[in-house]
């Protein structure tokens, strides 16, 4: 089954974690969650690179590299086996966020 997280590059450090609860909030994929009165990653192969988390969070303990994880690129390249591209035919003048 393809799973986002081995071609993702969400990073978490627990370490650096204050458990504000930002990313819980702004995540749109439920990708953080309490656990234990802690932040933990609870559906880490969720996480589809948008960046809400890392850009809220008001630590060093999310890294994330948004932009990179163009979501039709990524599944297309774990189904194929390919290079990640959705091929959706835009170009670096007027690629839209997100894509790759
Ligand atoms: S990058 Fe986006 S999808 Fe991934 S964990 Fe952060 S908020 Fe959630
Ligand atoms: S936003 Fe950062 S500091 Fe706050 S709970 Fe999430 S990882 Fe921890």
């Amino acid at each position: 089954m393809f799973n986002s997280y081995k071609v993702n590059t969400l990073k978490f450090d627990p370490e650096e974690c204050t458990g504000c609860g930002m990313c819980t909030k702004v995540c749109p994929h439920a990708v953080f969650a309490y656990q234990d009165k802690k932040v933990v990653l609870a559906n880490k192969e969720a996480c589809m690179e948008c960046g809400a988390c890392f850009l809220n969070c008001p630590t060093t303990a999310i890294e994330v590299e948004s932009g990179v994880g163009c979501a039709a690129a990524m599944i297309k390249a774990a189904l194929t086996g390919g290079p990640e591209t959705c091929d959706c035919g835009c170009d670096e003048t007027d690629k839209p966020p997100g894509c790759c």
